[in-house]
């Protein structure tokens, strides 16, 4: 379901700011209702990402067409949704063989202990998955993380209806703390408190 929201007031997020809910919800409340920025360090690695990416995306594309039925790509696309209030630049936006798209993601990192995708990234590959349906208007079951720190590794995240109501509710939640201004608890993980960058004004 999608909720009905104010255009003119409510800002498009990013899958960035979706998962920085997640991470607190107060992020979305000093960023969007205080309006008070986080500092811009973590843009490091997104930036060191970017110029592998661009490297690893020459090398790859052979294996990626054999390994996971490519028949084409974009790069670097812009995608963005006033319907689902989403917008954000995926990687790759992938034609697979079975006439479904799939969007593709690099991360500058290394795989985890549990040779899965982080839960976080697998949130972002379905939120993109929700915004390449929309603005296409083709099936999404699928997209893919490339871990490419050290040894390249690809992975596939699945996508279903019940992934995609998962995001939707995460939306209503950002959306409903936008609209009221009310300052939502703090998280439960006090771990995220230790090197927040809203600690010092956090109450
Ligand atoms: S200090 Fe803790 S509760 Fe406050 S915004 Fe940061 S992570 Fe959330």
């Amino acid at each position: 379901m999608i909720t009905e929201v104010d255009i003119n007031s409510t800002p498009m997020l990013t899958p960035t700011e979706v998962l920085e809910h997640i991470w607190c919800p107060r992020f979305t409340w000093f960023m969007n209702v205080q309006h008070i920025p986080q500092h811009e360090e973590s843009r490091y690695k997104v930036l060191k990402g970017r110029e592998i990416h661009a490297r690893r995306e020459t090398e790859n594309k052979t294996y990626l067409r054999r390994k996971i039925g490519v028949i084409d790509k974009q790069i670097g696309v812009y995608l963005a949704s006033p319907q689902l209030r989403l917008r954000g630049i995926v990687d790759e936006v992938l034609w697979l063989r079975d006439g479904s798209l799939a969007p593709l993601d690099y991360k500058y990192t290394v795989p985890n202990e549990r040779d899965i995708v982080f839960k976080t990234h697998q949130i972002q590959i379905r939120i993109y998955a929700l915004l390449v349906e929309v603005v296409y208007g083709k099936k999404v079951n699928k997209g893919f993380v490339a871990y490419i720190r050290g040894k390249y590794k690809l992975y596939e995240v699945p996508v279903n209806s019940e992934h995609q109501e998962e995001i939707q509710l995460i939306l209503d939640e950002i959306f409903a703390t936008i609209q009221s201004e009310r300052l939502p608890k703090r998280t439960t993980q006090k771990t995220h408190c230790i090197d927040c960058c809203y600690r010092n004004i956090c109450v």
